[in-house]
């Protein structure tokens, strides 16, 4: 017999990669894509838009649902973009949303600052009827001067982790799985999930 979760996200590539850093941990547990209303992410933390997304996907299908938000924050500018990650160039330009004016806008707002420390944060939520939880994942490293690698997405082109000497965009997929931020959010929470949800 397995049990039902719904993963709170349109996008069915992260469906895939869920599955794909879970593992055996999905063992019991069937992960379902979400195509119910999107909710505003109006929370202030990582933490907050997590359980927003959750909430809605649990209540919009009546199951337990999971949903991340994570983002990068810089230290030398105040943690920023942080939960606006996604969004930094649409908000401070008016561009449209895109990967590169993201990693262009924050090279050029830290120009040659010598305090390139920086970190990824994912926050994965759980929520079933009155229980809700959250983790927090954080991938340490520091922003590069210029864009390397080919995999990847988002900031990965200019995030180097800490103890590596290459961008994450230049990790295969298998090896961004096994120490990002996601990988790390994910890993607390499951325990949490499958005590919650398994018989
Ligand atoms: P979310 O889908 O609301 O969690 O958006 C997170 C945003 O943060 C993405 O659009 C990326 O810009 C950035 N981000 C989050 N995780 C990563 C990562 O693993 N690599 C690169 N960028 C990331």
């Amino acid at each position: 017999m397995t049990v039902q979760l719904v993963l709170a996200t349109h996008n069915a590539h992260k469906v895939e990669e869920l599955r794909r850093i879970l593992g055996p941990a999905l063992d019991g547990i069937e992960l379902l894509g979400y195509e119910g209303p999107e909710p505003v992410e109006d929370g202030a933390t990582f933490e907050a838009n997590a359980l927003i997304k959750a909430r809605a996907a649990s209540e919009y299908t009546g199951l337990p649902a999971i949903a991340d938000d994570s983002g990068i924050s810089v230290d030398a500018l105040g943690g920023a973009p942080g939960i606006h990650s996604a969004r930094y160039a649409q908000l401070v330009k008016g561009t449209p949303r895109d990967d590169a004016d993201n990693v262009a806008l924050l090279l050029e707002t830290l120009g040659a600052t010598a305090d390139r420390a920086a970190h990824f944060t994912c926050a994965a939520a759980l929520v079933y009827g009155g229980f809700e939880h959250v983790e927090l994942g954080i991938w340490p490293g520091s922003v590069l001067y210029e864009p390397s690698g080919p995999n990847g997405f988002g900031y990965d082109p200019i995030f180097q982790p800490v103890g590596l000497s290459v961008s994450s965009a230049q990790l295969s997929p298998d090896e961004k799985n096994a120490i990002s931020h996601r990988a790390r959010a994910f890993a607390a929470i499951m325990p949490i999930v499958r005590r919650e949800l398994l018989p």
